[in-house]
């Protein structure tokens, strides 16, 4: 392919960080931590459970049912019920544990530092993440992978959240390039593909769970290694 473009700015997310799978590696832990295993014969048992559980309650506090803070122990006070369990002391300390834990993890998503480092002097590399910046920043350096960007822009300092087109903006100027020769790459179809539409930035759509859908996209792919042949 002609080499069009000279920056990419990525995603954190599920797109380089493999939220999923270190979610449930902290899950995992958890279960042995607070002995779990009196209330819950086996750790998916748990995993699954609190997975459904914390997707419904992620779909009331986007809807402003509930804070942010009750999110934290409500998940695990509800999936401890359905194993018979009713402790809100526990479910408080798992919740703290939780957060505390999650961004050390180091899994990354398939082939993410094969690709970076690929793409690694090809091309200046980004990241613009709608997380926080603190917990981001933990997560980029725990898992050895800061060292291939050259900026981090985070919607907490710049004020909105992807989609909105000013973070956009903003990660082009940082980065001095053009929105001709960048290119986004994310896994949220809302924020990462729609925002780079509305500025009229290139962006591939990152289904690694092949999820059924559809969208107007430029591209997609399901696996990073796909980036080899594309760019
Ligand atoms: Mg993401």
């Amino acid at each position: 392919m002609e080499r069009k473009y000279e920056h990419i700015f990525f995603d954190l997310d599920r797109t380089l960080w493999h939220f999923d799978e270190n979610s449930r590696k902290v899950l995992s832990d958890i279960y042995d931590e607070f002995d779990l295993n009196e209330n819950i014969e086996v750790t998916s048992d748990f995993i699954s459970t609190y997975e459904i559980i914390n997707e419904e309650l992620w779909t009331l506090y986007r809807n402003g049912k509930i804070a942010k803070e009750q999110l934290r122990s409500e998940r695990f006070h509800q999936t401890l019920l359905k194993f018979n369990c009713n402790n809100e002391l526990l479910a408080d300390k798992i919740g703290d544990y939780y957060v505390n834990h999650s961004p050390l993890q180091t899994i990354l998503l398939p082939f993410a530092v094969d690709v970076l480092e690929h793409l690694n002097g090809k091309y200046q590399m980004h990241i613009i993440t709608n997380g926080f910046e603190e917990i981001q920043l933990i997560k980029l350096n725990n898992s050895k992978i800061a060292h291939y960007f050259n900026q981090v822009i985070f919607s907490e300092k710049v004020g909105v959240k992807k989609p909105h087109p000013l973070i956009f903006k903003q990660a082009i100027k940082g980065a001095g390039a053009t929105f001709k020769n960048s290119l986004m790459i994310g896994d949220d179809y809302y924020a990462d593909i729609c925002g780079a539409q509305r500025v009229k930035m290139d962006s591939i759509y990152f289904n690694f769970y092949k999820e059924e859908h559809n969208y107007k996209i430029d591209r997609e792919i399901n696996c990073l290694s796909e980036l080899f042949e594309i760019l």
